[in-house]
């Protein structure tokens, strides 16, 4: 798929904006703090109807305005799909070919993105929630029910919480409220981690082939969804996982009652990566660190291919200088050309001559 165009109205710190896109590499140029990453972002946003860097939509709308708006158009299957998301103070409206969709999940997953951002850096070593978060958006987009179900399960997560707490200091005694809702826990939990262990072993081996191609053929890497609930483990059925779930909660119910909040579920999930059957998280160097957040990237290029039947849109963020020459070559020798690319830079010194040379640039000046 392709982006052609893109228009932007009170978006960030672009009043108007309408830019129309090369099919294969497009080049940010500019310096510091202009709207390089706000262009990506808009891209990002119009997408997957959220932000990258930030789950508080009124940032995303320019200073001092009422909304803002961002549209753009798709080629996809060889079909042109308007696409247009406004967000107001009050909220987020979608449009599919012009059309309001009731549900942000309808909108979701019609246009695909992966982002590289410096921030995914920090994928391998930064705290979980990073990692969930990257599971999270990445299936959402593959399959936009997930959305859905993953927010009920932070809606009864969240009553639950309260109710535990409200236990905990003895301002509630309802027991029975607290068998509900876990029961309607349990269900959600248990789809959510069959949908994120498959998800896993999809892109398990994509990234293992494009890691061992990174480090060539030095380093064999391998990556696991690890549950926080014990016995929780990959390829059981989902009557079977449920199971797991329900011992999971008897075990660890006097403990989440003194302590007052849910000790275990999907919300506390993890992913442990290996390189050359040692954990990353704990031995690797920065550079392997680095790697295998690259590694999982490309795969999921491949994954989304597999799934969806076309390439994502490729969205870098100031992290080919964060590579060495030969990591950054493959990353350009990868989506060179089937998956159109939109790179951010404040130097072109850093980049590849060849791909400059048949980028479009776009020279970006204090939102314009
Ligand atoms: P860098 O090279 O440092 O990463 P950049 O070109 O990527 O810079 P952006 O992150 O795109 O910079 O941000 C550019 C500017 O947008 C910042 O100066 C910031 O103050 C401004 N900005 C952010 N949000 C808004 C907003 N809601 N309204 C107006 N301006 C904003
Ligand atoms: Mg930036």
């Amino acid at each position: 798929m392709k982006l052609e165009s893109m228009t932007l109205t009170n978006f960030r710190n672009y009043h108007q904006l309408s830019l129309s896109f090369s099919s294969s590499v497009n080049v940010f140029l500019g310096e510091n703090a202009q709207g390089k990453t706000n262009l990506l972002e808009a891209i990002y946003v119009l997408a997957m109807a959220k932000s990258h860097r930030t789950v508080h939509d009124k940032e995303l709308i320019k200073w001092d305005s009422d909304y803002g708006k961002i549209e753009g158009r798709l080629i996809k299957r060889n079909r042109s799909i308007p696409l247009e998301l406004i967000i107001s103070k009050k909220g987020k409206k979608a449009k599919l070919n012009h059309l309001e969709q009731s549900k942000l999940s309808h909108y979701v997953g019609m246009c695909n993105v992966v982002i590289f951002a410096p921030e995914d850096l920090n994928l391998v070593k930064g705290s979980p929630g990073l990692r969930r978060r990257f599971i999270d958006m990445e299936i959402g987009q593959i399959k936009p029910i997930y959305i859905h179900e993953l927010s009920q399960y932070q809606k009864i997560l969240q009553q639950r919480n309260a109710l535990l707490k409200d236990l905990s200091t003895k301002r509630s005694s309802m027991t029975a409220m607290l068998d509900i809702l876990t029961e309607q826990l349990i269900e959600l939990a248990a789809q959510i981690t069959i949908r994120r262990f498959q998800f896993i072993e999809s892109l398990r081996g994509w990234a293992k082939k494009i890691h061992a191609s990174i480090s060539r053929g030095m380093e064999d890497l391998d990556m696991a969804y690890i549950s926080s609930t014990p016995n929780v483990l990959e390829n059981m059925e989902l009557s079977k996982l449920k199971e797991e779930f329900v011992k999971g909660f008897q075990t660890v119910r006097e403990r989440e009652i003194q302590r007052g909040m849910t000790l275990i579920g999907p919300h506390r999930d993890d992913l442990q990566f290996e390189i050359n059957h040692r954990d990353v998280q704990t031995y690797g160097s920065q550079g392997q660190q680095r790697t295998t957040a690259l590694s999982l990237k490309l795969a999921e290029i491949e994954l989304i291919n597999q799934e969806i039947g076309e390439y994502p849109l490729l969205l870098l963020d100031d992290v080919l200088s964060e590579l060495d020459d030969y990591r950054q070559t493959h990353l350009l020798e990868t989506f060179k050309q089937k998956v159109q690319t939109f790179v951010t830079t404040t130097n072109v010194d850093g980049l590849d001559a060849d791909v400059i040379n048949r980028a479009t640039s776009f020279i970006v000046r204090d939102g314009e």
